[in-house]
């Protein structure tokens, strides 16, 4: 099959299109499908740079966001449905397996994330069943190829924290996949939504995807949450930057606000202003990913709110490198898709 793998760590040119990778053997209690879009993520250049201490078979396919027809008919699907993958990988049996909390699992992997799964840069992925999830008729593939990865952490971290009519919720990074899927959900929910930008460029995006007020990078984002909330500060923060944003997040927030963690792509080494966390009696909870269940509920929200996500751009499998070259400039504004087949 047509595959883009990579054979070891480094920058986007260990990305390498090949014709004649080995297809996926066929496995127990699991389902090959064939790939259609495979959306793009921060996960998978993590996965692609490698962390230092943590071995995973090489070489890898990533890829988590994947979206596809079932290949031959097994598990009760048939050949030809059309599915998204649940993207976290568990035991299936464990006491958080069983209460559908696959996140908590002790096994708990990311399918083309930094894991032994491939994931979906390739004409066909193997998956567990467990973890195909059917896509609603109303619902184009372009859309499914977006959703279990970004839209579903902030869909996990908005319900997660309350967010709903009334409560104003501050989210970096508008172009960002998390970004645009806070901004979107947030919206949806009917709360308030302050975002931030790094251009004027992006600063057009935000409003078309519907964010409340709009604050440059270059600002003091605390001060202008405080002005904007007319000093009492903001209900939830979500927190995808990490070192560069903490102390601001904490900053913004109000007394007994909520702050929420799914990633840290500034960095791994914040300073915390403990004063003010513990004075003010912040809530803080990390999240990995989301739970199937969480993912079903997305889907049909989506499906009901008629959300919309913004794709940046559609390219060739084989231009994978250059999908992870535009994504590490910071260059797209929404959701950059792989055409897999
Ligand atoms: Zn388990």
């Amino acid at each position: 099959m047509r595959a883009v793998p990579f054979f070891e760590h480094g920058p986007a040119s260990v990305l390498q299109y090949k014709e004649d990778f080995p297809d996926p053997v066929r496995a127990r209690n699991s389902v090959i499908i064939d790939v259609k879009y495979c959306g793009v993520n921060h996960l998978d250049i993590w996965a692609r740079q490698g962390i230092a201490g943590r071995n995973i078979r090489l070489p890898h396919i990533c890829g988590c966001d994947i979206v596809g027809t079932v290949s031959r008919k097994s598990h009760g699907l048939r050949a030809g449905d059309r599915v998204v993958v649940y993207p976290g990988f568990s035991c299936g049996r464990c006491a958080h397996c069983r209460a559908g909390s696959q996140n908590l699992c002790s096994q708990f992997a990311i399918i083309g994330g930094m894991s032994d799964h491939d994931g979906g840069y390739a004409e066909q992925a193997i998956v567990p069943a467990q973890n195909i999830v059917r896509i609603p008729g109303s619902i184009k593939d372009e859309v499914a190829a977006t959703l279990a990865v970004s839209y579903l952490v902030a869909w996990n971290m908005l319900k997660t924290n309350g967010a709903a009519k009334g409560k104003t919720v501050l989210v970096y990074g508008a172009s960002s996949g998390v970004g645009m899927a806070t901004i979107q959900i947030a919206k949806a929910l009917g709360a308030t939504v302050i975002t931030t930008v790094s251009s004027g460029e992006k600063r057009v995006f935000a409003e078309k995807v519907g964010a409340d007020h709009i604050v440059d990078r270059s600002e003091n984002i605390a001060e202008r949450a405080r002005e904007i909330t007319s000093g009492t500060g903001v209900d939830i923060v979500i927190d995808h930057v990490g070192a560069a944003t903490w102390q601001a997040s904490i900053t913004s927030l109000k007394q007994g606000g909520r702050m929420a963690v799914c990633g840290m792509t500034s960095g791994n080494d914040a300073t915390v202003p403990v004063r003010s966390f513990y004075t003010k009696q912040i809530a803080m909870t990390g999240a990995l990913l989301g739970t199937k269940r969480q993912l079903q509920g997305l889907i049909r929200f989506v499906a009901k709110k008629k959300i919309r996500p913004v794709i940046d751009s559609v390219l060739p499998l084989k231009e994978a490198s250059l999908a992870h070259e535009r994504m590490e400039a910071g260059k797209h504004m929404g959701k950059m898709l792989l055409k897999c087949s």
